[in-house]
């Protein structure tokens, strides 16, 4: 490549950054979630109350699919699991998310997933980086896979949210990131709701491997936007161990509370699943 190309190619994306940072200053956007204006120059497009609301988990939870428990006799258990761990239904040895399905993060998701918000992937993949590091042993793993989309969806969408996270995590972690080896081989039904049974039923053997992918052993970290049923996770997490997958641990941004309620609040629609 020529040497001015190249140096030209290397200056784009740091005059771009200048000229957002510039953009916010001149005209000053308001918040994505809450509408306060912003007052500091940022590329998340989100005020600092509202990121700081978006708070880790941190009260006890399964001990292998991370769901928050409710009740105090559960969490006292000498090993604490969700009644569906009890009956091992999980194919992904381990899931951990970063933060409940509040309302700001559901409004959060749609601007990852509806308006590619990529900072905000970036934040979200800090945060991501921030609970395998609390737990570097149990979390360790070898390369990054996102939850792929179908490639309609893709072709719609013309980008995949959980990608969108899995790319600065996997820089972060220092790990490969490997967005081929996974493929969403069958759509999801056009109905806008699911049930969870619907939602079992749809991704069961939704997800292959790309044939030639080769995994022996190899530990993988699983990652996608929001942990709802699991049944995402599960199918994937299958897919990756019938080829050979050593460990699979899921990671979510979002984690939905078994007493949350979707539309809590007026204005906060659900992201629809993929
Ligand atoms: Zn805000
Ligand atoms: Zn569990």
């Amino acid at each position: 490549m020529a040497p001015f190309r190249r140096f030209a190619l290397g200056l784009v994306p740091v005059f771009r950054e200048t000229l957002d940072a510039l953009a916010s200053l001149v005209f000053p956007a308001p918040c994505r979630i809450c509408e306060a204006t912003l007052t500091t120059a940022s590329r998340i497009p989100v005020c600092s109350t509202c990121l700081t609301s978006l708070k880790p988990l941190t009260g006890v939870a399964c001990q292998k699919c991370g769901r928050p428990f409710v009740s105090a006799v559960a969490a006292a258990a000498p090993q604490p699991l969700c009644h569906l761990c009890r009956r091992d239904i999980y194919n992904f040895d381990l899931a951990r998310s970063f933060a409940a399905y509040t309302d700001a993060m559901v409004r959060a998701i749609v601007l990852l997933k509806y308006h590619e918000v990529t900072p905000l992937g970036a934040w979200f993949a800090a945060r991501l980086a921030e609970l395998v590091a609390r737990d570097p042993e149990a979390l360790a793993a070898d390369v990054v896979v996102p939850v792929p989309l179908h490639v309609s969806r893709l072709r719609e969408r013309g980008y995949n949210q959980a990608e969108l996270i899995a790319r600065p995590l996997a820089k972060r972690l220092g790990l490969p990131l490997r967005s081929y080896l996974l493929v969403r081989t069958r759509p999801r039904p056009e109905k806008l709701k699911l049930t969870r049974q619907e939602r079992w039923r749809t991704v069961r053997g939704a997800y292959a491997m790309r044939s030639e992918a080769k995994i022996d052993k190899l530990r993988v970290l699983l990652v996608d936007d929001v942990f709802t049923t699991g049944a995402t996770l599960d199918a994937c997490a299958r897919a990756l161990r019938k080829a050979g997958a050593g460990r699979v641990v899921a990671l979510t941004v979002a984690r939905v509370a078994p007493e949350w309620q979707p539309y809590a609040s007026p204005g906060v629609a659900e992201p629809a699943e993929d």
